[in-house]
C-alpha cells in the first residue's frame, strides 16, 4: 500500500473506501480489530469532558442543530459563560478525575471579545493540569495563534459529510471554509479533532468521501468523532431516515482502519445506541466516547451507565498519558483508571 512519511496512507480512493466499507462485517470488524491492536490498548477508553460555554442563537443553519436561530423552536440563546464560572467546573471536572476539559460555542466564528474571554477560560483551564479543547466555528490564521498562545491543545472542527452532500446540510458556510479553518488550526501546531455525522440522508457514496477526505489530509485529525444524527424536533432532519446500528458500526470501523494511530470517538447518538452496539462499535476500533448526561441540548447516557458499561466490558478510561494519538502503552494498575469524570457535555459539532 502507498504510505506518506508518516507510514500512514494519505491518498484513499472513493472506491477502495465504499469497497471497504462493504466488506463483510466480519471481515470487516477483524481488520479494524487488527489495526487497533496494532496502535493501542483495546481494553481503554478515553473519556471527553465538554462544557458548553455559549448556548443556542448561533447565525449557522446547519440542518441537524437545534442551536440554529434559524430554526423554529431553537434553543434560547445564551450569553459567554463567565470565565470564573467556567474554571468552577473545570476545577470541579479535575477533582473526579477528568483528564481533558472541552469548551463548546455556538458561534460561526469567535469575535474580538470573545477570544478574550476564551482565551483566558484556555489558560485557567490550563493552569489546573488539564488539557484544552475548544470548538468555536470558523477560525482565521491569526486567531488560531492566539489561542495557541493561550495553551489551547485540541480544537474541534467537524466536516459533517461528503462535500458533495454538504450544501443540503450547510449553506451559511463553506465546505473550503472549513478545511481552511482546520488547515488554520495544523499551522499553529493544534492538535485536530474532526469527523462527521452518520444519517442525515447521506448515502454510501457521501459516507466514503467523507472519511477519504479525513484520512488524506496533510495529517489525519487526532480525534476523529463520529456522531449518529439526534433528530431533534424543530429542525429540518428531525424525520430523518434511522440508521441501522450495523451500518453505523461499519463507518468506525472503516475510519479505524484509514486513520489508525487517531482517536475514532463515539460522539453524538449513544443515548439510543444500545449495550451491545456499544460494544461492537469498541470492537471495530472506537476507543473514546463523550460522556455526560446532556450534550449541546440532546441527550446522553448518564454517567452510571457509561461506567456500568465499561465495567462489563472490563474496559477502563484512558488515563492521560494514553491519550497521545496511537499510543500504546503498557496497561496501568487498575485503581490508577477506575476513576473518571463525565460532566456537562457539547455535541462536537461546530
Ligand atoms: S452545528 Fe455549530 S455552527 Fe452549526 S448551527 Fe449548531 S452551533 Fe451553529
Amino acid at each position: 500500500m502507498p504510505a506518506h512519511t508518516d507510514g500512514l496512507r494519505h491518498d484513499w480512493t472513493k472506491e477502495e473506501v465504499e469497497a471497504l466499507i462493504a466488506l463483510p462485517f466480519p471481515e470487516l470488524m477483524f481488520r479494524a480489530q487488527e489495526t487497533h491492536r496494532q496502535h493501542f490498548d483495546p481494553t481503554k477508553v478515553q473519556i471527553s469532558t465538554l462544557l458548553s460555554i455559549k448556548t443556542g442563537g448561533c447565525p449557522e443553519d446547519c440542518a441537524y442543530c437545534p442551536q440554529s436561530a434559524r430554526h423554529g423552536n431553537g434553543v434560547k440563546a445564551e450569553r459567554l459563560m463567565a470565565v470564573e464560572a467556567v474554571m468552577k467546573e473545570a476545577r470541579a471536572a479535575k477533582a473526579a478525575g477528568a483528564g481533558r476539559f472541552c469548551m463548546g460555542a455556538a458561534w460561526r466564528s469567535p469575535k474580538e471579545r470573545d477570544m478574550e474571554q476564551v482565551c483566558a477560560m484556555i489558560e485557567g483551564v490550563k493552569s489546573l493540569g488539564l488539557e484544552t479543547c475548544v470548538t468555536l466555528g470558523m477560525l482565521d490564521s491569526d486567531q488560531t495563534s492566539r489561542l495557541k498562545e493561550a495553551g489551547l491543545d485540541y480544537y474541534n472542527h467537524n466536516l459533517d459529510t461528503s462535500e458533495e452532500f454538504y450544501g443540503a446540510i450547510i449553506t451559511t458556510r463553506s465546505y473550503q471554509e472549513r478545511l481552511d479553518t482546520l488547515a488554520n488550526v495544523r499551522d499553529a501546531g493544534i492538535n485536530v479533532c474532526c469527523g462527521g455525522i452518520v444519517g442525515m440522508g447521506e448515502d454510501l457514496s457521501d459516507r466514503a468521501s467523507l472519511l477519504m477526505t479525513l484520512a488524506n489530509l496533510p495529517k489525519h485529525p487526532e480525534s476523529v468523532p463520529i456522531n449518529l444524527l439526534v433528530r431533534v424536533e424543530g429542525t429540518p432532519l428531525s424525520t430523518a431516515e434511522e440508521v441501522d446500528p450495523i451500518t453505523f458500526i461499519r463507518i468506525i470501523a472503516a475510519a479505524r482502519i484509514m486513520m489508525p494511530k487517531s482517536h475514532v470517538r463515539l460522539a453524538a447518538g449513544r443515548e439510543n445506541m444500545t449495550d451491545e452496539a456499544h460494544a461492537l462499535a469498541f470492537l471495530a476500533g472506537a476507543n473514546s466516547i463523550f460522556c455526560g448526561e446532556k450534550l449541546l441540548t440532546t441527550p446522553n447516557p448518564a454517567e452510571h451507565r457509561d461506567r456500568q458499561l465499561l465495567s462489563t466490558l472490563g474496559m477502563t478510561p484512558m488515563v492521560q498519558h494514553e491519550s497521545e494519538m496511537g499510543s500504546k502503552r503498557p496497561a496501568v494498575p487498575e485503581h490508577a483508571t477506575a476513576e473518571h469524570n463525565c460532566s456537562k457535555q457539547v455535541e462536537a459539532v461546530s
